[in-house]
């Protein structure tokens, strides 16, 4: 995802819903898109604070919460597991042990398609994700 294109859509969804756009909400989203897939609020703030940037925790939930309201982060809430967030910028599929919670991506391009095609009448469909629960190779012996 292009830094100043999030940056602009996130611009834009505070000042639609008339809400402050703080330094501390784009230092936020600047850290966010450089985590890996799949991350807490809380490993988001530690990220922040190992970067010496001392901001609390409600306030990177709260910027986390509208930051899914952009249409920027997803949520994931998987098994056993606190809710995890990722960058919308692809489909994919969600291979969940439900042992070890272990999570796994794999994308399907033939389900991507039959998604994205489906007819939504007053809706528009943006990404998706599947979360498939099972057992990973080293659980099932
Ligand atoms: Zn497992
Ligand atoms: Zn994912």
């Amino acid at each position: 995802m292009n830094q100043d294109i999030v940056e602009m859509t996130f611009r834009r969804f505070l000042n639609r819903g008339h809400y402050r756009k703080t330094p501390e909400r784009f230092t936020i989203l600047r850290r966010a898109l450089t985590m890996k897939a799949h991350f807490d609020v809380e490993t988001l703030h530690d990220a922040l604070e190992s970067d010496g940037y001392h901001v609390s925790r409600a306030t990177v939930y709260n910027t986390v919460q509208l930051l899914e309201k952009a249409g920027i982060l997803r949520k994931n809430v998987f098994a056993q597991s606190t809710a995890l967030y990722e960058l919308c910028r692809d489909n994919h599929i969600h291979l969940v042990c439900r042992r070890c919670g272990r999570i796994r991506e794999v994308s399907e391009p033939h389900i991507e398609e039959h998604m994205m095609a489906l007819e939504t009448p007053d809706f528009t469909p943006e990404n998706f994700s599947i979360t498939i629960t099972g057992l990973c190779d080293k659980c099932k012996c």
